[in-house]
């Protein structure tokens, strides 16, 4: 399980994250659901030791992973703006990491490279360097970069943000179902409650850097809690 005990986190005067518990199982499918300016990408940079609480811990199965790199940690992130590297093919992108992160020879991380975008359907795209693909294409390479670490834990900062309509539906299921299958357990940051809703086992409702409501969706649609939930989910309390 992921565990975040007490975080807090400030950014000169901004109060970024204000009081942040969270229990998040093994194999679920879990979803922060808030606002723009909530705090979401700040919790998830913490989860995966990008930056560090004020105060506060982060333990994976029982681990507190304060003081262990990114690069050391259980965890795969997926950038909001996807940061592949401009220069780099897609193959180059998704070994890079493999192999000065984790240490693989170039033989094993291209034999997973090649694994993964398989699964995700992008072994023609290997060759080509970002700005040779669409949005839906780079978010799809972003997201085999992450999963070709096979971490346990997988962190999605708005993973279907600036896609059109039919490719944002194609991939949410299609995120939902990868995670599943490779039984990780995924921690996806949305302002969107209907992706929330649609990929989530569960949700955390956060605002102003605080979780609001932690539920199923159909908890938060059926009982929302505060004002907040409710206009924020869309049913009235
Ligand atoms: P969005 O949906 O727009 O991506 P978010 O929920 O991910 O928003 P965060 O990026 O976590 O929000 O930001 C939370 C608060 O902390 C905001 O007020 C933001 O301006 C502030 N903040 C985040 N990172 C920094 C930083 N490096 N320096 C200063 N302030 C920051
Ligand atoms: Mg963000």
């Amino acid at each position: 399980a992921v565990k975040i005990l007490g975080i807090h986190k400030s950014f000169a005067e901004v109060k970024a994250l204000d009081g942040i518990d969270l229990t998040i199982e093994d194999g679920e499918n879990f979803a922060i659901l808030g606002p723009s300016g909530s705090g979401k990408s700040t919790l998830l940079h913490i989860i995966a030791g990008l930056e560090d609480p004020d105060e506060g811990t982060v333990e994976f199965n029982g681990v507190a992973q304060n003081g262990i790199p990114p690069h050391k940690r259980d965890a795969a992130i997926v950038f909001q703006h996807f940061a592949l590297y401009p220069h780099l093919s897609s193959l180059e992108n998704i070994t890079l990491g493999l192999r000065h992160g984790l240490g693989l020879n170039k033989q094993v991380a291209h034999a997973r490279a090649n694994d993964v975008a398989d699964r995700m359907q992008v072994k023609h795209l290997l060759d080509r360097k970002p700005k040779e693909m669409s949005g839906g294409q780079r978010q799809r390479i972003a997201l085999a970069r992450a999963l070709a670490r096979q971490s346990g834990i997988v962190l999605l900062d708005e993973p279907l943000s600036g896609l059109d309509a039919q490719l944002h539906a194609v991939l949410r299921l299609e995120i939902a179902s990868i995670l599943r299958s490779v039984g990780a357990t995924g921690i996806n940051v949305t302002h969107d409650q209907l992706d929330a809703m649609a990929m989530a086992d569960r949700i955390a409702v956060i605002n102003l850097g605080q979780i609001e409501q932690l539920g199923t969706p159909d908890e938060l649609y059926a009982v929302p809690q505060t004002l907040f939930v409710a206009s924020f989910i869309g049913s009235p309390p």
